[in-house]
């Protein structure tokens, strides 16, 4: 069941739980009517969707999920790029509650994980819960009924939690390159591919050279006539080695689920020795750096092209890329491997600074995404003010999950949740179990709203900030896990199973449970007892 209010602020009346998927104007609620659910979700990628199916194996039919696209997937149903895969090992890269015994290879097609989470979303009767293209504009708590007042692209709503589930690489970066704008061929980003736009027989020039792009140059690199891949800082690259599942394997893992968590189960923690040199022993990065050296000497013969494509910076300063094609696609003759950096774009050019013009007909960007310098933030309001105004100088959350100032306001992979060298669905899982054990409290106590203690969320971004010392992602690269001032707010310095363990439970004393008689009475009190 669902409250209803009418728009004036008047009476409140309940209405019938099969409304649940509607907005003004769609249902029979009547023209006026804001639907006011217990719990608005934004995002149905693979935060929101686990954040909903978990939510509903605990009984909860009082949310929607807002999402902006006519699909689910999130970052899988952006991502159409050819070549487009997970660098994260299959087994490890799916639900704990839903192992998937049916993926192909190794790591996973992106058309494998999209078509993945569009099974678990039926499998677990969450479609009916999504609004399907509809965007957030705006939510703002009002503390007169402690609740959020959220506007979306098709009408307005009312939820007493908000969980933003909408993902850090959603919003694609294009680079600032004077002259773009008169550029006359096409152009389009890696998130945002042009299926429409043939490549066959087209001079072509790639932006960048991340993770996006080592996947899709090698399967460009045979259609286009000319393809100038302009780098400008060499990634560290460690061969892939991907293959397929065999057929009776796959069998195996539907017959006894238990053989496939086994191999879950040690991948992962092969995966967790990553942070020993990530986070621990800077040093022991080496041997993994000498293995990349290796796989560079081998595929790329070319002394000068190797001293190109050669980082200058400790491993995983970056993300380590895997790949077994990139390399083996730069050495082909139809590839120019551009070092220079870009000066200006013109009608069907683009002038690097060294005066040369490379004559193209379309621009590929892969240039990443805004992840701390996202929208979204500006458009979430608090007490104080934007989510956006918060986060400067840089971006704070307490275990990446709940910032003060914003009461019943629960975020997936906030700030300081990445990850360089796990799955990110394991982080995902940690925060779900910490936002239901809040909300179990929530009911238990009957509060109307919790609130991280601003102290609390200060000292654990201290902890965070110095324990970023002396790790991989502070040893002197420019990277997007970076913000504006330098400061590592994306990834969790440590190993996952910390995370897990730090938000195993959620302590009511790390926060302001705000009584009911004080919501009534617009006070607010700080309730210390432990339940
Ligand atoms: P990215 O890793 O941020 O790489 C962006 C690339 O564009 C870099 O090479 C960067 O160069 C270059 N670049 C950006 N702005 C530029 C400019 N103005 N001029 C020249 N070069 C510019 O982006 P991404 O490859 O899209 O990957 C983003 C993240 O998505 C990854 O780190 C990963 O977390 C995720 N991802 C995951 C998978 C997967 O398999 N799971 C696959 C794809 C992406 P600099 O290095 O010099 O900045």
């Amino acid at each position: 069941m669902f409250r209803v209010f009418a728009s004036s602020g008047g009476s409140k009346t309940l209405s019938d739980d099969h409304q649940r998927a509607a907005f003004p104007g769609e249902s029979s609620h009547g023209e006026g009517s804001i639907r006011h659910v217990r719990i608005a979700i934004v995002g149905a990628g693979f935060s929101g969707l686990g954040m909903a199916i978990r939510l509903k194996q605990r009984g909860q039919r009082d949310f929607v999920v807002i999402e902006k696209a006519a699909d689910v997937g999130g970052t899988w149903r952006d991502n159409t790029y050819p070549g487009c895969a997970c660098d994260i090992p299959s087994h490890l890269y799916s639900f704990s509650f839903a192992l998937n015994p049916q993926w192909s290879r190794a790591y996973s097609p992106q058309s494998e994980i999209w078509d993945y989470l569009r099974r678990c979303a039926e499998r677990f009767g969450i479609l009916p819960y999504i609004q399907y293209n509809n965007e957030l504009l705006d939510a703002s708590w009002n503390e007169d009924d402690q609740s959020w007042h959220i506007t979306t692209a098709k009408g307005q709503l009312i939820a007493d939690i908000l969980i933003l589930g909408n993902g850090p690489l959603s919003e694609p970066s294009l680079p600032a390159i004077p002259g773009i704008e008169r550029f006359e061929g096409v152009v389009f980003h890696s998130a945002q591919w042009n299926h429409d736009y043939d490549l066959a027989g087209k001079r072509v020039a790639v932006i960048g050279t991340g993770a996006s792009a080592v996947q899709f140059v090698p399967q460009i690199q045979p259609r286009v006539a000319h393809l100038s891949l302009l780098l400008r800082t060499p990634p560290w690259i460690l061969p892939r080695r991907d293959h397929a599942i065999p057929s009776w394997q796959r069998a195996l893992f539907r017959l006894l689920p238990i053989t496939q968590r086994f191999v879950r189960t040690r991948i992962y923690w092969r995966q967790e020795l990553l942070a020993l040199g990530f986070v621990y022993r800077p040093g022991i990065m080496e041997s993994a750096m000498r293995l990349a050296q290796r796989h560079l000497a081998e595929q790329v013969p070319n002394a000068e092209l190797r001293a190109k494509l050669t980082p200058h910076y400790l491993m995983g300063c970056k993300r380590i890329l895997l790949s077994d094609d990139f390399y083996p696609a730069l050495t082909q003759p139809n590839v120019e491997l551009v070092t220079n950096r870009m000066r200006e774009v013109r009608a069907n050019s683009i002038v690097t600074e060294d005066g040369r013009e490379h004559e193209i007909d379309a621009i590929i960007c892969g240039t990443g995404f805004h992840v701390t310098d996202a929208q979204l933030p500006r458009y979430v309001h608090g007490r104080g003010g934007s989510l956006d105004e918060s986060w400067h100088p840089d971006p704070r959350a307490y275990l990446g999950t709940t910032v003060s100032g914003f009461p019943n306001l629960f975020l997936l992979i906030g700030p300081n949740t990445g990850l360089g060298h796990n799955s990110m669905i394991f982080m995902i899982e940690s925060q779900i179990n910490y936002i239901l054990d809040c909300l179990r409290l929530i009911d238990r106590r009957k509060l109307p709203a919790v609130e991280v203690l601003p102290e609390i969320q200060e000292a654990f971004n201290k902890e965070m900030q110095q324990r970023m010392r002396g790790t991989v992602w502070t040893s002197g690269c420019a990277s997007w896990y970076l913000d504006a001032n330098g400061h590592n707010t994306t990834l969790w310095p440590g190993f996952t199973f910390e995370f897990r363990r730090r938000t195993r439970h959620f302590d009511p004393q790390h926060y302001e449970l705000i009584p009911r008689e004080a919501s009534e009475q617009s006070e607010r009190a700080v309730v210390q007892k432990k339940c």
